[in-house]
């Protein structure tokens, strides 16, 4: 069942904004410095607070040496990172961060697709800074009135199908109370979920808690009783877009009818991980053959949420309606960590948590996260960052880049596929890849390499990022291609 006055709003069709002319601010606009946010004005034309204050060098030379050498003396870092990175940020504001170094990038990460109002809104820092004198943290079992705004203010936004929010510390903390929920509710052990899924990395903790009732109702890690069902990968798809029927979701219907302990799906309505929208058809059959097989929907809006897609969450696009809704990310305005799982009262009603997480809906996020919804409402950005996706959509495009395969822009969440070969997809070596990323990185450009293949150019900005702030990042593509293509 879906919403009726969200039915009609389709996902954006790639061909049409490739065919589309570009957008306000366009080819002409000629490029301006990366620190040109500072002095520069968001969506609405409001100016930004001044902050012209920002010295050219935050620290010495030396001073800047000895806390990267302290970095990697003292903290883990258990992942490959590009040269250049880590960047120790010594300063932050809209779209741009500064280096101990005083060296400026344009973030297309967002502080890891937090800061969807930009770094160190103004809004947000005053909403923080009252919040501190008044009260920081009291715990689940008592309340605050900033965690019960946001989570009224949450709810007048989801789906009608979702009443509650239990705030979290964070989003794979909610993913696994999500979780719990959904098997209390259904009595059910299994869970589907979709191919390419990430949705968090924590270990169940509870296995190592020695609660009979907390391990009965929900407890056990979920090891063999989840199980992968196919996800909407449309450019590579074997049968061919212009032949979709949804065939890819036999599969699924088969896999789920064949499990019938499964109590929940769990997906994000986009999957972030590549950027991948699928068609509206492919969530209605989606909903059809869960609803069939009695299963609940858990619609995780961790990335996809607030605003990053053009819409408030991404099921929006699609008018879902879920029984359990997780998010996190930008739900702390970026102060401290929050999340939230939210449900249905139906879900609700079978919900048996425990006085866990401890610091969940502190005050202080809560306060902060109320002013990031609020500002990207009021200033315009969530209408930015749909008019930004298709103009980097069709800028991309316009580069006829022989090695960009894709473009997958839904607002700002997405990015670019890059291909050796267009008509055979190949994959762009890795080697090329990591070519790319430093030669993006030199140039001032914070990004992530993402996909199910790992080479797609994750490019999801402040929803605050401006037109030239995105000729930026084109120029900055278009060189870096060339110049490892000529290597
Ligand atoms: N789900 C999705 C879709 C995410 O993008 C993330 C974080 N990248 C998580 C869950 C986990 O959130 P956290 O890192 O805050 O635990």
């Amino acid at each position: 069942m879906t919403r009726a006055n969200v039915k009609s709003q389709q996902v954006p069709d790639v061909s049409t904004q490739r065919a589309a002319g570009r957008v306000e601010g366009g080819e002409n606009s000629a490029p301006r410095a990366l620190t040109s946010e500072l002095d520069g004005t968001p969506p609405n034309g409001v100016p930004l607070a001044a902050v012209s204050t920002v010295p050219a060098k935050i620290t010495t030379p030396d001073q800047a040496a000895e806390l990267e050498a302290a970095d990697s003396k003292y903290v883990m870092r258990p992942w490959t990172h590009p040269a250049g990175e880590p960047v120790i940020v010594a300063r932050a504001k809209g779209c741009v961060v500064t280096d101990v170094h005083g060296k400026d990038y344009l973030d297309f990460t967002s502080g890891y697709f937090v800061n969807n109002a930009g770094h160190c809104h103004p809004r947000i820092v005053e909403a923080a800074t009252q919040q501190l004198t008044q009260v920081l943290q009291v715990s689940g079992k008592h309340g605050t009135i900033a965690a019960i705004r946001l989570a009224e203010k949450l709810m007048s936004l989801a789906p009608k199908s979702i009443h509650k929010a239990f705030f979290t510390t964070g989003g794979s903390e909610s993913n696994e109370f999500a979780l719990k929920m959904a098997r209390q509710a259904s009595g059910k052990t299994d869970v589907a979920y979709l191919e390419n899924a990430y949705h968090g990395l924590t270990v169940g903790a509870i296995e190592i808690t020695h609660s009979e009732p907390y391990r009965k109702t929900a407890g056990r890690p979920l090891g063999d009783f989840s199980y992968p069902v196919p996800n909407a990968y449309c450019y590579r798809c074997e049968h061919g877009v212009d032949n979709c029927a949804t065939q890819c979701l036999d599969t699924m219907e088969d896999k789920i009818k064949a499990r019938p302990n499964t109590g929940a799906l769990i997906a994000e309505p986009i999957q972030s991980v590549g950027g991948l929208a699928p068609p509206a058809k492919w969530w209605d059959r989606v909903e059809q053959i869960r609803r069939k097989h009695g299963l609940l929907l858990i619609i995780d809006e961790i990335q996809t949420g607030l605003g990053r897609t053009g819409k408030m969450f991404g099921l929006d696009h699609y008018g879902l309606e879920p029984d359990i809704l997780v998010g996190g990310k930008g739900l702390s305005g970026g102060v401290g960590s929050l999340g939230m799982a939210c449900a249905s009262d139906a879900v609700v009603a079978k919900f048996f948590g425990g006085t866990t997480p401890t610091s969940g809906g502190n005050a202080v996020s809560a306060a902060a996260g109320l002013a990031l919804i609020e500002t990207i409402v009021e200033e315009g950005m969530i209408d930015n960052a749909a008019r930004m996706g298709r103009y980097l959509t069709d800028a991309f495009w316009a580069l006829k880049d022989p090695w960009i395969g894709d473009v997958r822009f839904i607002g700002l969440l997405g990015g670019v596929e890059l291909v050796s070969n267009r008509d055979t997809k190949e994959v762009l070596p890795k080697k090329a890849i990591s070519a790319i990323k430093d030669g993006l990185h030199t140039a001032g450009m914070l990004i992530t390499v993402s996909g199910t293949l790992g080479n797609v150019l994750r490019l999801q900005p402040p929803l605050s990022i401006t037109a030239a702030q995105c000729d930026l990042l084109i120029a900055a593509v278009a060189k870096t291609l060339a110049a490892v293509r000529s290597t």
